[in-house]
């Protein structure tokens, strides 16, 4: 590991503003390159996470996996920097199995973020899930899903013991009290910490007090969240170097296996 390596798990790539998320369009009409440096600017050495689009999909499958294809040319341009994340979907069973395979034969093991409200799927009720979390558990895959939820996600994550499950966004008190609870529950279940939460002083220092920083990872959600707040803002709460360490980089290498390919 190259000294002051940060993992930002939970980013959404662009290279043209069709996929820039950004909160204010036309304030950071960057391309792939000035994505890249203004991560880089942060202090964030690797980025990991899907593809979304500004503009509604259309329904099919096609459009997802439009998605997925851009993910893997971003990664083509960006090379070390990037571990693509793919979509799936609950009505779309059969081609999502097949989107798995096709994607674990490009060597991605990054299920994710999905991304529920966007792409008009409710929950992760298992009579729509059960296919699809099969076969990624078989095919090694780690799944990233947003949270909320309103569906007890407790059920699919011991469902599927052998396969990581990763949290987004910690939320406020009362949300950040429930991810503790799960957490505890599912030891196959990590948090990362993008979106909301970080920015309320003490929460990664309790986070880390009630459930250990091993199964914590850093995250944003560039480029709807400033990425240097976040960076900084786990440089500033009053946890050991050695758990700081393995939420910025350890535990997102470790799950991805890519501590190799990745600086
Ligand atoms: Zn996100």
């Amino acid at each position: 590991m190259k000294e002051n390596a940060v993992i930002d798990f939970h980013v959404h790539p662009f290279a043209d503003p069709s996929y820039n998320l950004n909160l204010y369009p036309g304030t950071y009409d960057l391309d792939l390159r000035g994505m890249k440096g203004q991560l880089e600017a942060a202090g964030i050495t690797h980025i990991c996470g899907s593809v979304l689009k500004r503009e509604p999909l259309r329904e099919g499958f096609e459009s997802l996996r439009a998605l997925n294809r851009e993910a893997l040319r971003l990664q083509e341009e960006l090379g070390d920097f990037y571990t693509p994340g793919f979509h799936v979907h609950p009505a779309y069973a059969r081609e999502s199995c097949e989107e798995i395979a096709y994607m674990h034969g490009k060597g991605v093991r990054l299920m994710g973020e999905l991304v529920h409200y966007m792409h008009g799927w409710g929950d992760f009720s298992e009579r729509d899930w059960a296919e699809i979390l099969d076969t990624a558990q078989q095919y090694g895959m780690v799944c990233s899903y947003h949270t909320p939820f309103d569906y007890d996600m407790g059920k699919m994550i011991k469902g599927h013991p052998r396969m990581t499950f990763v949290a987004a966004h910690p939320g406020d008190r009362q949300r950040v009290a429930e991810h503790i609870e799960m957490l505890k529950s599912c030891p196959n279940l990590c948090l990362d910490l993008s979106g909301t939460g970080l920015h309320r002083f003490g929460m990664l220092k309790h986070l880390v007090e009630q459930v250990g920083a091993e199964r914590l990872l850093f995250g944003t959600d560039y480029p709807i969240c400033n990425p240097g707040m976040y960076v900084r803002a786990v440089y500033r709460e009053e946890i050991g170097s050695r758990e700081r360490e393995m939420i910025l980089y350890g535990n997102a290498a470790r799950i991805l296996e890519c501590s190799k390919s990745v600086s």
